[in-house]
């Protein structure tokens, strides 16, 4: 799969602005050659459990499957034990994804892909090194006085891109998985017991969103006080994300990717319709690619 295959559009445009900021690139370079990476995968390696086929394998099986569908290489996985449920991915040589007990835990096992699938996404979107940076700016680190040099418009369009890249990495995940379960998920992160959370109407949900959006756009100073409660944080609110997905369930990019990827799964090319291998990467009759 393509990172164009799932990319919002806004993330897009996003990831350019920030971009273009002077001095950005030139000062993440900078941040890597510290070796910061090598640091907190120590601190990982240490206080995590890694996950394996002899390591905890009925959470370690989620991961295979996933990256195979989506054609990315795997990351390590790693087991955090922490009652708040939460998943992240980290690195930039390396590339790691680490879950906690508590959202295992709380997540049934299609839930749970949804979860893999959507860090995942972030793998397969090449979003890793920069939400790595967020990540540590958010922990506060300094890094020698290095992410202290991030200026405050970069700081603010860092966080502003990494909302928009959780749209992408969400199509990811509906994809794997399907856009009802990724809305499911946000009503687990975000309410908790199953009991509740089973009975949410997602489309009521989703149409709260469509309400914040006129409420925003009702004038400039409504923007501006919601831009200010937004700024910094490194998520959407869950009804931007409920509402985003159903959309993109609905859209023509979802149906073809869908359709692909069902003629594939019965072994038939998607292209001229010829039988293939599970084996192959591209179809030996059209030259069309597989993965
Ligand atoms: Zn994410
Ligand atoms: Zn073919």
């Amino acid at each position: 799969m393509k990172p164009s295959d799932f990319i919002h559009p806004e993330d897009e445009a996003a990831l350019r602005q920030m971009e273009a900021i002077p001095g950005f690139p030139q000062l993440v370079k900078k941040i890597l050659a510290v070796g910061i990476e090598q640091m907190v995968y120590g601190v990982n390696m240490a206080s995590s459990i890694r996950l394996s086929e002899k390591q905890l394998p009925d959470i370690y099986r989620h991961l295979p499957p996933i990256c195979e569908k989506l054609g990315i290489p795997e990351p390590e996985f790693y087991l955090q034990i922490d009652p708040n449920p939460n998943a992240w991915t980290s690195g930039d040589t390396r590339i790691w994804i680490t879950v906690t007990s508590g959202l295992v835990e709380m997540m049934s096992d299609e839930e749970l892909d949804a979860i893999i699938a959507h860090e995942c996404g972030h793998i397969l979107c090449r979003h890793v090194l920069y939400h790595t940076l967020a990540q540590w700016m958010s922990q506060g680190l300094s890094l020698d006085g290095l992410l202290d040099k991030l200026t405050i418009p970069a700081k603010f369009a860092l966080l502003y891109w990494q909302r928009k890249s959780e749209l992408s990495a969400d199509r990811v995940s509906a994809f794997v998985t399907s856009p009802q379960t990724v809305a499911q998920v946000m009503a687990r992160l975000s309410g908790g017991s199953q009991r509740i959370t089973k009975d949410i109407n997602l489309q009521e949900w989703a149409l709260q969103a469509e309400k914040y959006n006129e409420i925003r756009n009702e004038n400039a100073w409504n923007k501006t006080l919601q831009l200010a409660v937004t700024a910094s944080l490194s998520h959407p609110f869950a009804a931007v994300r409920v509402s985003e997905i159903l959309k993109w369930g609905d859209s023509q990019q979802y149906r073809t990717l869908a359709a692909r990827q069902e003629a594939i799964s019965q072994n038939v090319c998607p292209n001229c319709n010829r039988h293939i291998e599970p084996t192959w990467k591209y179809c030996k009759h059209c030259g069309y690619c597989l993965i």
